[in-house]
């Protein structure tokens, strides 16, 4: 417990909650498969930032978490990781059949960082194929595309969406899809989002919600607003602060 906390302080990660789950300093212990871990060498990335060695086993333990880190610190495979392992898991434990998922939503605030987040997913989830693992499928959800290129996603049955909470929504209504098997919800950059106005359409998405859900929700700033939310959105959520050393 003191050897945990020493890294925290190290990193000045500040935590709260119940039983919070160790920091790993290092992406080899985090029981990542090879494909990712090669993909990891790719980016040139080798040691995980403070967000990620706290967030990740967070994420993976299952539990709600609250995000808090400096924009450039790393959150996007934060939660990216941890969505596509559970997707994984998700397919190894019951292959999808056609128009099924998704099991994981991840809400950005633009177009363009829904399409960011879900590039690089694709990239990881082509990887993890080409490795002998499942596949498994996203879909992008953001307005100004034609959903009809992604038919093919749509009817196979796809486990994530990276989406626009406007899109969403608007597919949630039309019946599109369900998230009748959704159990993961990550909101990035979530000050925005609430900022953009999008609070309404995020708890209509959650109302399509038929499982309990983990829920993730990342922001660079914690406003009283975005702490009323979490509050209600959230299930006591363990919460990982990130100081920007000196500060
Ligand atoms: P944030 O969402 O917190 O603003 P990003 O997830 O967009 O940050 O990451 C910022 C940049 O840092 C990206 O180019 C990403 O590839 C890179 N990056 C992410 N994790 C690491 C890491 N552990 N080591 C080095 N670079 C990283
Ligand atoms: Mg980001």
């Amino acid at each position: 417990q003191a050897e945990h906390d020493a890294v925290r302080d190290k990193f000045h990660i500040l935590v709260s909650g119940d039983e919070v789950p160790p920091p790993i300093p290092n992406f080899r212990d985090m029981k990542l498969p090879k494909p990712l871990l090669d993909y990891l060498k790719k980016k040139k990335i080798e040691a995980p930032t403070p967000i990620q060695l706290q967030g990740i086993p967070v994420a993976f333990s299952g539990r709600d978490m609250i995000g808090i880190a400096f924009t450039g610190s790393g959150k996007t495979l934060a939660f990216s990781l941890p969505l596509l392992m559970f997707s994984l898991e998700e397919e190894k434990r019951m292959p999808f059949v056609q128009g099924e998922g998704p099991v994981g939503i991840i809400l950005c605030p633009s177009r363009e960082l829904a399409r960011q987040t879900y590039e690089g997913l694709q990239e990881m989830a082509r990887l993890m194929e080409q490795g002998g693992f499942p596949q498994v499928r996203s879909l992008l959800c953001i307005g100004g595309i034609n959903m009809s290129e992604q038919s093919q996603v749509l009817s196979q049955g796809f486990h994530m969406v990276v989406a626009t909470p406007g899109r969403l929504q608007d597919m949630l209504e039309k019946r599109k899809f369900t998230l009748n098997a959704c159990k993961f919800l990550c909101m990035d950059e979530a000050d925005r989002m609430i900022d953009m106005g999008f609070e309404e359409d995020v708890r209509n998405i959650m109302s399509f919600f038929k499982h309990q859900r983990q829920t993730l929700l990342f922001s660079a700033t914690m406003p009283k607003r975005i702490q009323d939310f979490a509050q209600s959105a959230l299930v006591q959520p363990i919460v990982v602060n990130v100081g920007r050393a000196g500060a």
